[in-house]
């Protein structure tokens, strides 16, 4: 991979770190340089083109070099291209997007707070929950629970909310607690039904609740369905079961719709999809569809409501983000939810999910696929299989999940390769022709990976 005109050459390290990779290979010839993007391709300094049917890390909702966006968020910086929101001041885009996700939002009648990454729109959630607990006059409610093998962001409390990679930073920090993820595929007993697997899953939540000190738990966060653990769509019976327990113990349910919002699951929040009354929820990436940071907290009423009387009685409410509310992330946002609405683009991606199903259906009875599952406009394939008994059989299934992310890299189409297997969800505007592509090459590169493993046999 030729290095773009830079002072670093191929041979040496990258003077600035990447996500999600080891630092010792973080090299400028192993590193793609992305230099321009149009609809749902990006382009590299090589010229290479590449199908994103990731939309990048799931935000790219609109694609790119979307010029009417581009229009909104430039007509916003030439008006006021920042202003912050403290003090009794705050920017006239701010507060209409504010309006706007009061009535979308999946929350009722929720008051917004922003924020500007996923990361911090949880970790605020957590600090809101605190300063709740401490407002009503029992701060030992401070407890929250996620899910193994979800992602919940980057800063110290949403690493901690994460279900995984703690041991090497040495978190969690206290107080945060995880529970199993609904992945029905990999973590059933052989023959277990889905409303069985969902249960145990329930109880285990309800033991681990009443594992700590009476009223100490404050809230548990889950996706809809959690794209980082490898599009795991919960079974119909998952949370029904897992609210009646939260429910039972005053726990609050924080939806994080950091993924699945803005159009992303055959509706324009998953809660909808999935038919969850979450008491809270996050949303960001899609929301301004990348070309600007910005993430929300949609605060249910009662949290709302302890926090006037909370700063009532602190006297404020310490809590502000200097970029928080940027009046051009706002302008980003307002427009992408206008060209949402207005193009249909949800019922579009609906249709083109369901095209992307039906071929990702076909895939299941290649050799190397173990399941295949989708929700929306995304689809994944996992490549750990049962046999005839239901037992699990492999255990190279994140192997061969990088070997077919490599393969269909190669072939020029970007899918994200996760514990078991890859993933798809591409821009909302894509075709039905584009789908194809991705499917064909796919196909092909699990054919290839296939030839590889019987040759090395
Ligand atoms: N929540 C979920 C479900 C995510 O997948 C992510 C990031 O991928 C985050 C939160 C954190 O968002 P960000 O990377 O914008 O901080």
């Amino acid at each position: 991979m030729a290095t773009p005109e830079t002072r670093v050459t191929e041979d040496e390290r990258l003077p600035m770190l990447l996500g999600f990779q080891r630092v010792s290979e973080n090299m400028a010839a192993s590193t793609s340089f992305i230099d321009r993007g149009k609809g749902v391709y990006v382009y590299d300094t090589d010229g290479r083109e590449y199908i994103e049917a990731t939309s990048s890390f799931y935000v790219a909702a609109l694609g790119y070099q979307h010029d009417e966006l581009i229009d909104a968020i430039e007509a916003q910086y030439r008006e006021l291209p920042f202003y912050v929101s403290a003090l009794h001041r705050t920017s006239k885009t701010s507060l209409d997007l504010a309006e706007k996700l009061r009535d979308i939002l999946p929350v009722t009648d929720p008051h917004i707070l922003f924020a500007v990454s996923g990361s911090e729109a949880n970790d605020y959630m957590i600090k809101m929950l605190h300063f709740q607990a401490v407002a009503r006059g029992t701060p030992e409610r401070r407890t929250i629970i996620g899910r193994h093998d979800s992602y919940a962001g980057g800063t110290l409390a949403s690493a901690s909310l994460t279900g995984g990679h703690h041991e090497e930073f040495g978190l969690p920090l206290p107080g945060f607690l995880h529970c199993a993820q609904p992945d029905y595929h990999g973590g059933r007993e052989p023959q277990e039904t889905a409303a069985e697997y969902s249960s145990r899953l329930a109880v285990e939540l309800n033991a681990i609740i009443e594992g700590e000190p009476e009223g100490s738990v404050a809230a548990f966060f889950a996706e809809p369905a959690s794209f980082s653990a490898g599009l795991m769509v919960p079974p119909a019976e998952y949370f029904p079961a897992m609210t009646a327990v939260l429910r039972q113990h005053d726990v609050s349910f924080v939806a994080d719709e950091v993924v699945t919002g803005f159009g992303r699951t055959g509706n324009l929040f998953g809660c909808e999809t999935l038919d969850l009354k979450p008491d809270h929820c996050v949303a960001a990436k899609g929301i301004t569809s990348g070309y600007f940071p910005l993430s929300v907290l949609a605060l249910g009423p009662s949290l709302y409501a302890d926090l006037e009387s909370g700063s009532e009685q602190a006297g404020t409410l310490a809590h502000a983000a200097t970029f928080a509310a940027h009046p051009v992330g706002a302008a980003a946002a307002l427009k992408t939810i206008e060209i949402i609405e207005r193009d249909n683009l949800v019922d579009h991606a609906a249709r083109m999910g369901a095209h992307l199903a039906k071929r990702l259906s076909t895939f299941a009875d290649h050799p190397l696929v173990g399941d295949v599952r989708s929700l929306g406009l995304a689809g994944a394939v996992d490549f750990l299989r049962r046999d005839d008994n239901d037992v699990p059989v492999n255990d190279n299934a994140g192997a061969i999940a990088n070997a077919v992310y490599e393969k269909v890299l190669e072939a020029g189409v970007v899918v994200r390769p996760t514990a078991r297997g890859i993933l798809i969800a591409p821009p909302l505007i894509i075709k039905a022709d584009e789908i194809d592509e991705i499917c064909d090459r796919l196909f092909r590169a699990l054919d290839a990976v296939m030839d590889n493993e019987v040759r090395s046999q």
